[in-house]
């Protein structure tokens, strides 16, 4: 399926993620806040949501993406922050100018993360190791704050391995200890697989990433659809996606494939709603919001249809895309004709909404797998962690959190 990975080198892929970028931007800009809890993000008598949280306040458990009023509950000596995300963007394109000076193979993910090939690098370095290293250190440097960073043979080890020991970290995944990283994995960790899959992962047996190799075809296709295939690639550390630094998003979205037809008109609303919610999950973590809603389904004969609204403004706002997508299934026939595949998806995408969010605290929420099942799949299917909830039921870290040094080899 994949011939070009026997034959290819490895790659030395970084995986560099600022330390609670926005925080750690105002506390570094206001000395007062030095060692407070501190939330960027709306007001709490308001709707405010928190947009980043500092280490001090993560103790109490605030997080990203939570309600303000529930994180000051939590930690009523919270120092709430009003965001100025200016200034964050010009943060951003100081750590993003090193990162360039360092490799053309610039893949950003937001404004505080990237993925960066350094196979190749202007420093003549061999070890990804070394660069990643130097990099962290130009970075605290220049900006006088701190990144974490994952060095591994491709993307998805590479993201994990950022997130492994955070603030400041730095993993190494060598290719000869991919499988001992693999096995450390729980199965939800690794691709941003929400509450729910994990749970119909967990039904089936599979309960850490490796579980997935021996794990039963049909079962699996049941409890994941399409993105079984990525699972199973995963399991065995393969992940031939390049670091694209010209790929440019048109669109986002989730779809499903059902393990029976539906017809009732309820499930089916459901179904298009936790889709609308994932797929405004997305658009949040990566702070982008997006004006034209789509909804596809699939009839049980395989006819496809789409029907698009697009908004006023651009949104990522989950109750938006939800209410527009079940809008859309007026327009179709789902339910008196069986449906057996769904997808929601925004277009008209672009950055700089006002609620952006920082999204860092779930590391492996944003593998934005491509799909392997063709153009039609698209940015669907794979693009958007399958069901990682907006808002204030997004889980915590599932990260391990076991120390992992690196050794010092051929990564
Ligand atoms: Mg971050």
């Amino acid at each position: 399926m994949y011939p070009a990975l026997v034959s290819e080198p490895v790659r030395r892929v970084l995986h560099v993620d600022m330390d609670a970028f926005y925080a750690s931007i105002e506390q570094r800009d206001r000395p007062e806040l030095r060692g407070r809890p501190v939330a960027v993000g709306g007001r709490p008598e308001g709707r405010g949501v928190v947009a980043a949280a500092s280490y001090e306040a993560r103790a109490f458990g605030v997080r990203s993406a939570m309600p303000m009023s529930r994180a000051v509950r939590l930690c009523p000596s919270l120092v709430v922050v009003s965001a100025d995300f200016a200034r964050y963007r010009r943060v951003s394109a100081q750590v993003f100018e090193l990162f360039r000076a360092v490799t053309p193979l610039v893949e950003p993910l937001s404004l505080d993360e990237a993925y960066l090939d350094v196979t190749e690098n202007a420093w003549h370095e061999p070890l990804g190791m070394e660069v990643a290293r130097r990099l962290k250190a130009e970075i605290r440097a220049t900006t006088g704050l701190t990144a974490s960073a994952g060095v591994a043979p491709n993307k998805f080890l590479a993201k994990i391995a950022s997130g492994w020991q955070k603030p400041d970290g730095l993993t190494v995944v060598a290719p000869e200890r991919v499988e001992a990283f693999l096995q450390k994995l729980p199965v939800d960790a690794l691709w941003g697989v929400g509450p729910r899959t994990a749970e119909r992962l967990r039904a089936i047996g599979v309960t850490r990433l490796v579980d997935v190799r021996t794990c039963d075809e049909r079962a699996l296709r049941g409890a994941v659809g399409s993105a079984a295939d990525w699972l199973r690639m995963l399991a065995r550390g393969i992940d031939p996606r390049r670091v694209e630094p010209h790929r440019e998003r048109k669109s986002v979205g989730n779809e499903r494939t059902f393990a029976h037809d539906l017809t009732e008109a309820g499930e089916i609303r459901q179904a298009v709603g936790d889709l609308a919610q994932e797929t405004a999950g997305w658009l949040e973590r990566h702070r982008t919001a997006g004006r034209t809603v789509t909804l596809k389904v699939r009839y049980d004969d395989f006819t496809t249809i789409t029907r698009s609204l697009t908004l006023d403004v651009p949104t990522f706002d989950a109750r938006d895309i939800v209410e527009s997508a079940t809008a859309l299934l007026a327009r179709t026939e789902a339910g008196p004709r069986p449906v057996r595949l769904l997808g929601v998806s925004v277009h008209n995408l672009g950055t700089g909404s006002p609620r952006e969010r920082e999204g860092a605290w779930l590391p492996f929420d944003t593998l934005d797998l491509p799909s392997p099942t063709g153009p039609d799949a698209g940015a669907a299917a794979s693009d958007a962690a399958p069901d990682t909830p907006a808002g204030d039921s997004a889980a915590p870290p599932r990260a391990p959190r076991g120390r992992e040094t690196g050794s010092p080899d051929s990564v």
